[in-house]
């Protein structure tokens, strides 16, 4: 049973879910990424939507044009703060952060995390707001058992093997809070620096199960269903 925790649903992946159907979370950071997965998922229940104001768009999308589709949406997120990969104000990246962290714990919303150089920060600011967290490809070598204990899920980006923190990961989170994601077509790319094929989509979440199985001492097809399996728990978790 695949599954893919986290992806953006750009027309490539589009094309490859029409013809490879599994399980997994949208994640829209737009409006009309919102509207776009809504139409997608017509067709295609096999999918849930999150939605959220990334930290990248923390200036650019405001609250007033996002609140409809975060009360639609059943997960928030991809939302957090990042230092790396974007230069955005961080005052105005947290502002944005706890608001809607903030509307998540009051709706019972479960929240995926993007945390990308801001852990600790991040890690502070959930405790003030207790929740189901997935956090999303984590890749920091800190802060694991603390987010671990506060019964985080862990989505396992393209490849653990090319990443000694994604590895610590999969080392300290117990397989029960474990999931698989791609992050998209392009980032499995990304990961390998090189452009994959459509067909290579599977066998990317494969080569993932397999490697967090090595790590596990389980095959890829039991990490498969195991992930599988958090998926739909964390879908359809009651939040405190
Ligand atoms: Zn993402």
């Amino acid at each position: 049973m695949y599954s893919d925790a986290h992806f953006h649903l750009s027309e490539r992946m589009k094309k490859i879910l029409e013809t490879n159907p599994l399980s997994g979370i949208i994640s829209c950071t737009t409006p009309k990424e919102c509207i776009e997965a809504k139409a997608f998922l017509s067709k295609h229940s096999s999918y849930t939507i999150s939605c959220g104001i990334h930290p990248w768009k923390c200036d650019t999308i405001t609250w007033k044009e996002m609140l409809p589709f975060l009360e639609k949406a059943q997960i928030i997120g991809e939302i957090g703060m990042d230092n790396v990969w974007c230069k955005k104000d961080l005052d105005i990246q947290k502002t944005i952060f706890e608001k809607q962290l903030q509307f998540a714990m009051q709706h019972k919303k479960p929240v995926v995390l993007h945390t990308k150089g801001m852990e600790k920060e991040i890690l502070e600011c959930i405790r003030l707001y207790p929740n189901t967290y997935h956090v999303h490809w984590y890749s920091c070598m800190e802060y694991i058992e603390e987010y671990r204990d506060l019964d985080c899920y862990f989505s396992i980006g393209p490849f653990p093997s090319v990443d000694k923190s994604v590895q610590k990961v999969c080392q300290l989170v117990p397989c029960d809070r474990l999931l698989i994601e791609s992050d998209g077509i392009d980032a499995i790319s990304w990961a390998l620096h090189r452009n994959i094929q459509d067909d290579e989509y599977l066998s990317s979440l494969y080569t993932i199960a397999k490697q967090i199985g090595d790590i596990k001492k389980k095959t890829a097809e039991e990490i498969l269903e195991i992930t599988y399996h958090n998926l739909q728990r964390f879908l359809t978790q009651k939040t405190l």
